[in-house]
């Protein structure tokens, strides 16, 4: 399946003689409520309008109406895991690995491709080649949301599982909720999209990906160059990651991550100001500056030390945030179906006990 972009319209190329279009002007790519159901609306009349398409996909994807019978009154968890090849991304997987055998992913990147191949336990692997996008729409929430869903729609998934944590940016949480909305009212696609970590943290989910060691040379949260699957280690992201690994692995594993000491580093001065909230302009992003702050808390309390946090140690010690209290904390406000809980809480358990 290959999806391509050109003269304002978004196309999937099924084979040669088969393919699909739907209108995708450039300055839709913003998660605004009218658009996103515009383009999730057009998605299905399309497919609907066009018998012959769909008989063509027989055998290659599977009929969607023949599969919801299938599964009357059974409940289906197939749930579509998006694998850009995120820390988060991992945590997802593996979080329904655990107890749930369908899962499906979609990967469309270098980094992406070889993290499914660490998985290595999905029900089916769907590749999606895109081409025609600009750099900045790559990584384009709604861009990939609506890859997403046009990918469950397809093969008859019910769930689209996000890897955000409870500490994301608000954008995400929001955008979770409205696209999810958007769904049910644009489309009769019978699909759920939720975030399967919506309910943990970021520091509950670094502690589930410390110890699947099968991605570590596999995962990039890196904000300079995510694509190419190498860390830059100047960047914030490269930073956060390294702090919130720090009270679950060995500090010499993670330098071997990094191929340094990140938290020694003199150039990332603005990044750990940032991360630990002193600057003027709030910290927004993943995980929360409380997590930061429990997390170098508990390096501080193992004997390490950094060149970047002299001068916070005292803060850090007098504030003495709790990393027991986050790993024990829920966020009850999640979007998460009942039937995901258990799996998340089962993998907690397996981890932190
Ligand atoms: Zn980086």
């Amino acid at each position: 399946m290959e999806l391509f972009y050109e003269s304002n319209k978004l196309t999937v190329r099924i084979s040669d003689e088969k393919s699909l279009s739907f209108p995708y002007d450039e300055k839709l790519v913003r998660p605004k409520d009218e658009i996103v159901g515009e383009i999730a609306s057009a998605i299905c009349s399309a497919l609907e309008s066009d018998e012959s398409i769909l008989t063509t996909l027989d055998g290659l994807i599977k009929n969607r109406e023949e599969k919801n019978s299938i599964h009357d009154g059974v409940p289906r968890r197939d749930a579509l895991v998006y694998v850009s090849g995120k820390k988060n991304d991992a945590v997802a997987l593996e979080v329904l690995k655990s107890s749930n055998p369908y899962t499906a992913c979609l990967s469309d990147c270098e980094t992406g491709k070889k993290m499914l191949n660490a998985y290595n336990g999905a029900k089916k692997n769907i590749e999606i080649v895109r081409t025609g996008f600009k750099e900045e729409e790559r990584d384009d929430l709604l861009v990939s949301s609506l890859l997403a869903l046009m990918t469950a729609y397809l093969n008859g998934i019910r769930y689209i599982a996000a890897s955000f944590t409870s500490g994301d940016d608000d954008t995400f949480r929001t955008f979770e909720g409205e696209f999810g909305r958007y769904i049910s009212i644009m489309t009769d696609a019978d699909i759920f999209y939720f975030s399967i970590l919506g309910n943990i943290n970021e520091l509950q989910a670094s502690g589930i990906f410390s110890e699947q060691y099968k991605y570590f040379s596999c995962f990039n949260d890196c904000e300079k160059d995510m694509r190419s699957g190498k860390m830059c280690g100047h960047c914030k992201e490269c930073l956060l990651d390294y702090i919130l690994l720090t009270p679950f692995m060995m500090e010499m594993d993670i330098i071997l991550l990094y191929t340094k000491k990140l938290l020694d580093d003199v150039t990332l001065v603005k990044e750990i100001r940032s991360l630990l909230g002193v600057d003027n302009k709030p910290y927004t992003g993943p995980g929360s500056v409380k997590e930061v702050w429990a997390a170098l808390s508990f390096y501080l309390k193992s004997g390490n030390q950094g060149y970047l946090i002299k001068g916070f140690e005292n803060n850090i010690r007098e504030k003495n945030e709790s990393i027991t209290s986050l790993l024990l904390s829920r966020n009850n406000d999640s979007y998460m179906p009942k039937d995901f809980q258990n799996a998340v809480e089962n993998k907690l358990r397996e981890v932190f006990g």
